[in-house]
């Protein structure tokens, strides 16, 4: 059976040969001329995906790991004799619209669970695939940036804070409950790549990030949802209660995630109002 430390040296690894693979892609995408149309982008995300899971599979099976594969692109595959000992959560990319336009903000997430809970997530791995950092965290061993431990920011007040919010696709009646609060923000934020924004709370980069539309997938927050728990950041459900959803690819989640439980505090009070 694996430690959890085994896992990082694996994940690291993984990391490692998607970054290999990666920059060549690129230069595609800066090809001219490129149609930023659903369909090409839709294509080249779909190559770049594929291509970037593929190395990440390939890197497990060398590590003769047993383990259940989710992800987004293939869905489900077990590799080894005993594939339901671990689940590995794959977001080849995410961020995958700031790829296909060129904007320098998109990562690779992997996270190991021994179920198929967020809960039972024990390491985890986001890389920064532009600006070459890696966010990773073990249970009960803390996060890392680059292999510095992290913690989250210690402003309380709204006042100095700076928040991300995904409105994406927003419907009206979600985003009515959030106007009083955005008026609020004095400096308001969206990178588009989620879990590396998730990473930028766990850091301190800014104070919170909120997600309350309901969409985003279980699957695209795993990685992320470790090492946010391992800063001493907090992620919970708007009621204040602990996210407990099904890791899977059709399982949404909304959340609001905050340095400080000060923090988290005022935003839940601001949309409850
Ligand atoms: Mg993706």
């Amino acid at each position: 059976m694996r430690t959890k430390n085994d896992w990082i040296t694996i994940l690291e690894n993984c990391n490692k040969v998607v970054q290999k693979k990666i920059p060549p892609l690129l230069q595609k995408v800066a090809e001219p001329p490129v149609d930023y149309g659903i369909g090409a982008g839709g294509d080249l995300i779909k190559k770049v995906d594929l291509e970037a899971e593929t190395a990440i599979v390939n890197t497990l099976k060398k590590a003769k790991v047993s383990c259940t594969i989710i992800s987004e692109e293939t869905g489900t595959i077990k590799i080894g004799k005993t594939p339901e000992e671990n689940y590995v959560i794959l977001d080849p990319i995410d961020g995958s619209t700031n790829f296909t336009r060129g904007i320098p903000f998109y990562a690779t997430s992997i996270a190991v669970s021994k179920n198929q809970t967020l809960d039972g997530v024990h390491t985890a791995l986001v890389s920064d695939l532009i600006h070459n950092i890696t966010y990773t965290a073990i249970k009960k061993q803390g996060a890392y940036k680059n292999n510095e431990k992290i913690t989250p920011s210690k402003i309380k007040s709204f006042e100095k804070a700076t928040i991300g919010v995904d409105l994406n696709t927003d419907q009206p009646k979600t985003l009515k409950s959030l106007a009083k609060l955005l008026i609020k923000i004095p400096h308001l934020r969206h990178f588009g790549a989620n879990a590396l924004e998730l990473c930028y709370v766990a850091d301190g980069t800014i104070d919170a990030f909120i997600d309350i539309r309901g969409k985003l997938r279980t699957t695209d927050l795993a990685a992320a949802f470790l090492i946010l728990k391992e800063s001493n950041a907090t992620i919970m459900t708007l009621k204040g209660d602990p996210l407990t959803e099904k890791m899977a690819p059709t399982e949404k989640i909304a959340f609001v995630a905050a340095g400080n439980s000060q923090i988290f505090s005022q935003i839940v009070k601001e949309l409850s109002n």
